[in-house]
C-alpha cells in the first residue's frame, strides 16, 4: 500500500481508518483479509486500500444496526430530539470540509471546485431534514368519511436500512439517504462504491462526534457481492440504492421477492431542449454545470442537446467553444473545470462509446481522444450531427461527452427527448420562460429545469421508467423511510 505523494497526513492514523469497518460505534478491524485498492485517477497512483468485507463483517454490521433499532435509544427519541443531533452532525460535517474535499478529489478525480462544496451541501441536507421533525410529530388525525370514527396516522421508522452508493458523488449520494433515514428513526449500514471508500469515513466520524448512538450508523466496504448480500440480508428492512440501471434492476428483483421496500436512483439520458429563441450567451454561462457537471459523471445532466435546425450551426459553434475553452487538468487546481474520468472501467466505457460514435458517423467538433499520461483524462468531446439510431444517442455515456441533434418543430424535440427508456432530468432553454415552462411540462421525467438545473433539497427528485423507483429530497423523500400506521378509534 502506498501513501506517498504530497498528501499532508499520516495515512495509517488518518480519519479514514483504512484497515477498518465502522461497526457499533467503533472502528474495528476486518475479519477478512481481502482488500480494495484506492487509485487517484488523475495520477494513476494507488494511494490507499480498505477491507473487502467478509460475510462475518457484514453480519456484525447488520447485528449492530439491528440491536440499535430493536433496543437502542435512537428510534425511541422524539423526532425533534433526533433533529437536534442532526444539526450537530451538520456542524461536524462542515468542520471537516477541507478533508472531505481533498479525500473525495483524490479518490474519484472530481475537481476541488466541485468537492469544495460537498460538506456545505451535506450539512444543508442534514439541516433541511432536521427541519422536517414537525412533519413526523404533528397530530395527523383523519375522520372516517362515513363518520364512524377517526384514525390517528403515525409515521414509524422502518428499521434497518441498507444504503448503497455509487462513486460519482460519494458524499452527497449517501447523505441524501442517511439524513431522512436518521430523522425518521432508522438505523443504517452504508456501503460506498469500491473506487470511493474513503471520503465517506469523514461523514461517519462526524456522525460519531455529533453523538449519534452506537450501532445507528455503520459502514462497511466491499464489492458488488457485498452490496448484493446486504440487499438480501435478513436483518434489513429497506434498501436505498443509487447506481446503474442494470444493478438497480437486480436489486428491485431481489426486493420484490423479499417484499422489501426499496428506492432506486438510476441512470439517465436527459435532453436539453433549446427553443428557437434561446439566448446563447445565457446558455453558454450555465452549459457546463447543466450538461457536463463533474466531468459528465452526474446522473441528471442533460447530455443530449436538441437544437432547432434554424439555429443549428450557431449552437454547435457555441457549445464547441465553451467546451474547448474550459480548463481540464489537475483536479486539485481550483481553476480546473474538467478532471479525469473517475476509474479505469468507466474510462474504457467512455472510449468505447467514442469509438462507436466514430464508426457510426458522428461529427467530432472538439475532443474525442484520451490525453497522454498515467491519468484517466479524456478530452471533453462534442459530437454533432448525431442521429437517433446511434449508440451515443441512446445509452448513458457518463463521461465528458455531449451529443447534438437537430430538430424541426418543437413537437419533434419533445418526442426525441421522451424517446429513451429513461426519465430523470432535462432542461428547456428559451428567452421566454413561460413558453419554456410549457415545454417542460411535456417532458416525461422526474425533474426538468427552465434555463438551469439544480436539485432543490425541498422538492422530490426521482426518475421515471428505467431511471428509478421512489424519490429522494423533500417531505416525499422523508416518507420513503417511514412505515405508516393508522390507529382507528371511535371519535
Ligand atoms: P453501479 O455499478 O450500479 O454501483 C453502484 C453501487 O452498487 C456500488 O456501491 C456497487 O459496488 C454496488 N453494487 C454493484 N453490484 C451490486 C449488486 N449486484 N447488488 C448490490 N450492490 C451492487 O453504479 P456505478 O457504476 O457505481 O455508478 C454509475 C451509475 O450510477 C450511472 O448509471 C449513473 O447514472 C447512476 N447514478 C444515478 C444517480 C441518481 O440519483 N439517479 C446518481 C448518481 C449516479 P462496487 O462499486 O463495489 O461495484
Ligand atoms: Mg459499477
Amino acid at each position: 500500500m502506498s501513501a506517498t505523494g504530497t498528501w499532508p497526513v499520516d495515512f495509517e492514523t488518518a480519519p479514514w481508518h483504512p484497515a477498518d469497518h465502522f461497526i457499533d460505534g467503533a472502528w474495528v478491524p476486518s475479519v477478512g483479509t481481502a482488500r480494495i485498492e484506492v487509485t487517484n485517477p488523475a495520477t494513476g497512483e494507488v494511494w490507499g486500500s480498505v477491507p473487502a468485507a467478509s460475510d462475518e463483517d457484514l453480519d456484525a454490521a447488520m447485528a449492530a444496526a439491528r440491536r440499535a433499532f430493536d433496543a437502542g435509544p435512537w428510534p425511541r427519541m422524539r423526532p425533534s430530539e433526533r433533529a437536534e443531533v442532526l444539526r450537530r452532525f451538520a456542524d461536524e460535517v462542515e468542520s471537516r470540509a477541507a478533508a472531505l474535499s481533498l479525500t473525495n478529489t483524490r479518490e474519484n478525480g472530481s475537481p476541488v471546485a466541485e468537492t469544495g462544496g460537498a460538506a456545505a451541501n451535506a450539512a444543508g441536507i442534514l439541516r433541511y431534514f432536521a427541519g422536517l421533525a414537525p412533519h413526523l410529530e404533528r397530530e395527523d388525525v383523519r375522520p372516517f368519511p362515513n363518520g364512524v370514527g377517526e384514525s390517528v396516522v403515525r409515521r414509524d421508522p422502518l428499521g434497518v436500512c441498507a444504503l448503497i452508493a455509487p462513486w460519482n458523488f460519494p458524499i452527497n449520494l449517501v447523505v441524501i439517504k442517511l439524513a431522512p433515514a436518521l430523522l425518521a428513526g432508522n438505523c443504517v449500514v452504508i456501503k460506498p462504491a469500491s473506487p470511493t471508500p474513503l471520503s465517506i469515513r469523514h461523514i461517519v466520524e462526524a456522525a460519531r462526534a455529533a453523538g449519534i448512538p452506537a450501532g445507528v450508523v455503520n459502514l462497511i466496504t466491499g464489492s458488488g457481492r457485498t452490496g448484493d448480500a446486504m440487499v438480501r440480508h435478513p436483518a434489513v428492512d429497506k434498501v436505498a440504492f443509487t447506481g446503474s440501471t442494470e444493478v438497480g434492476r437486480k436489486i428491485a428483483a431481489a426486493c420484490g421477492e423479499l417484499l422489501r421496500p426499496v428506492t432506486l436512483e438510476l441512470g439517465g439520458k436527459s435532453a436539453a431542449i433549446l427553443l428557437d429563441d434561446v439566448d446563447l450567451d445565457a446558455f453558454a454561462r450555465v452549459f457546463v454545470r447543466s450538461c457536463l457537471r463533474n466531468t459528465g459523471q452526474t446522473c441528471y445532466i442533460s447530455t443530449r442537446i436538441l437544437a432547432p435546425s434554424s439555429r443549428y450551426d450557431e449552437i454547435v459553434d457555441t457549445i464547441t467553444r465553451v467546451v474547448s475553452e474550459a480548463p481540464q487538468g489537475d483536479p486539485l487546481d481550483p481553476g480546473t473545470v474538467f478532471g479525469p474520468v473517475a476509474h479505469r472501467g468507466q474510462y474504457e466505457s467512455v472510449l468505447d462509446h467514442l469509438a462507436s460514435a466514430r464508426a457510426e458517423g458522428a461529427r467530432f467538433t472538439t475532443g474525442g481522444e484520451p490525453l497522454p499520461g498515467p491519468g484517466l483524462f479524456i478530452a471533453p468531446t462534442v459530437l454533432a450531427d448525431v442521429t437517433p439510431e446511434m449508440r451515443v444517442a441512446r445509452e448513458e455515456i457518463f463521461g465528458p461527452v455531449v451529443t447534438i441533434q437537430p430538430y424541426g418543430h418543437v413537437d419533434e424535440a419533445i418526442e426525441i427527448a421522451n424517446s429513451t427508456p429513461f426519465g430523470l432530468g432535462g432542461i428547456v432553454f428559451s428567452a421566454d420562460e413561460e413558453r419554456a415552462f410549457g415545454v417542460a411540462e411535456r417532458v416525461d421525467s422526474g425533474s426538468v429545469g427552465v434555463n438551469f438545473f439544480a436539485s432543490n433539497h425541498a422538492a422530490p427528485f426521482g426518475g421515471r421508467h428505467d431511471s428509478g423507483l421512489g424519490v429522494e429530497y423533500g417531505v416525499e423523500g422523508l416518507e420513503q423511510y417511514v412505515a405508516f400506521k393508522s390507529i382507528h378509534r371511535r371519535a
